[in-house]
C-alpha cells in the first residue's frame, strides 16, 4: 500500500501564524485530521502523521519520522499570513519530476475544493527551501491555506464546511498522484423517518396517521395547508460537503396536497420544491441533487404554506452522495 506521511504545520508551544482569533497550529491539525480519515476511508493507503494531537514537534522530527517510515509521499499542511489573501503551494526548487507530478495533482484539486465553499484567489503553485521540502526524502509539497489575517479568508477558514472541503481537496489530489481511481461510490446514504429518534420535529398541529398502507415505517405526519410555514423537520448528518440526491417518500391520497412544498437547505441556499402527494405514494420520488454543506442540521422541511389544498403530509427522507 502506498504511504502517505501528512503534517500538520506547527503545534503545542508552537502556534504559527495567529490572527482573527484563529490560531495555525488547531486549523493545521483539524485539515490533516479530516484528510487522512478521509484517505482511509477512500483508498487503499497508509497513513502516518507527524502529530495527531496539540503537540511540539520539531521540523527534524517531523522529516526524519518520514524518512525512517519510508513514506512515498509527503504533504505538510499550513496556514499563511503576513498580508495578502488565496492559496498557494510549494514544491523544492530542484525538484524531481515525481515531486512535480505531486505538486501539479495537489494543487488544482486543493483549491477546486476550497471553491465549492467560497471564493479564493489562486496564487499559484510556487518553489522554496523550507526544511520539510529541503529535508524529505520523498516527494514533498508544503500547501498554505489561505491567510489567517485576513478577515476574508478567516471567515472561511472558521468553517466546518469549508475545512472538510479543504481536507477532501489534499485526499483527491493524493489519490490522484498515487493513480488510484475515484472514492468508492456507495460513500453515504441515509434515510429519516418521521419516528427517527432526535431527527424529525414537527408542531402539536401535525397529527398522526397510519391511514394508508403507502406509508414508510409505522406512522407518517399530516397537516391542513394554512399561510404560515409550521414545517416538519427531518434533520441529517451530512459527512462532508459533496453533492447528494434528496428523496423523500409519502403515501398518496386523491385527498392529499398537490403543491407540497419541501424546503431543501443547500450550501447555497434554502431551495423549494413542490410535491404533488395525490399520486406517486410509496416510492422514493427525487427533490433533485443539490451541493449540501457538511454538519448535522435541519436538512429538508416539509411546509403548510400552500393555497393549494389538501393535507400536505411528511413521512420520510433518503439522502444519498452522488
Ligand atoms: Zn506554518
Amino acid at each position: 500500500m502506498p504511504k502517505v506521511y501528512i503534517d500538520p504545520g506547527h503545534g503545542g508551544t508552537d502556534p504559527g501564524a495567529v490572527g482573527n482569533g484563529l490560531q495555525e497550529k488547531a486549523l493545521t491539525l483539524d485539515i490533516s485530521l479530516q484528510l487522512r480519515n478521509i484517505l482511509l476511508a477512500n483508498w487503499a493507503v497508509d497513513v502516518r502523521m507527524s502529530r495527531t494531537t496539540d503537540i511540539t514537534r520539531s521540523l527534524a522530527y517531523r522529516t526524519d519520522d518520514a524518512n525512517a517510515w519510508g513514506a512515498n509521499l509527503l504533504v505538510s499542511v499550513h496556514i499563511n499570513s503576513g498580508g495578502g489573501t488565496g492559496f498557494e503551494s510549494y514544491r523544492y526548487p530542484t525538484s524531481d519530476a515525481a515531486t512535480v507530478n505531486l505538486h501539479n495533482a495537489l494543487h488544482p484539486r486543493v483549491i477546486g475544493g476550497m471553491r465549492t465553499i467560497g471564493g479564493v484567489t489562486d496564487r499559484g503553485l510556487k518553489t522554496a527551501n523550507f526544511h520539510m521540502l529541503r529535508e524529505s526524502a520523498m516527494p514533498a509539497v508544503l500547501t498554505e491555506n489561505l491567510f489567517i489575517d485576513s478577515v476574508a479568508d478567516s471567515n472561511l477558514l472558521r468553517r466546518a464546511d469549508f475545512i472538510t472541503a479543504t481536507a477532501r481537496g489534499h485526499a483527491e489530489g493524493i489519490a490522484a498522484y498515487l493513480g488510484l481511481s475515484a472514492p468508492n461510490p456507495p460513500t453515504f446514504s441515509t434515510i429519516v423517518d418521521n419516528t427517527t429518534a432526535g431527527r424529525f420535529t414537527a408542531s402539536t398541529n401535525w397529527g398522526t396517521s397510519s391511514y394508508s398502507a403507502q406509508r414508510y415505517g409505522a406512522d407518517y405526519r399530516f397537516a391542513n395547508p394554512t399561510l404560515a410555514s409550521d414545517s416538519a423537520w427531518f434533520k441529517v448528518n451530512i459527512p462532508a460537503a459533496g453533492n447528494y440526491r434528496v428523496e423523500v417518500r409519502h403515501p398518496a391520497d386523491p385527498g392529499y396536497n398537490s403543491s407540497a412544498p419541501h424546503v431543501v437547505v443547500t450550501a447555497s441556499g434554502n431551495r423549494t420544491v413542490n410535491v404533488d402527494q395525490r399520486s406517486s405514494g410509496g416510492v422514493w420520488r427525487s427533490l433533485g441533487t443539490f451541493g449540501l454543506a457538511a454538519g448535522d442540521r435541519n436538512l429538508v422541511a416539509v411546509s403548510r404554506w400552500t393555497s393549494s389544498t389538501g393535507y400536505v403530509v411528511a413521512d420520510a427522507v433518503r439522502v444519498t452522495r452522488v
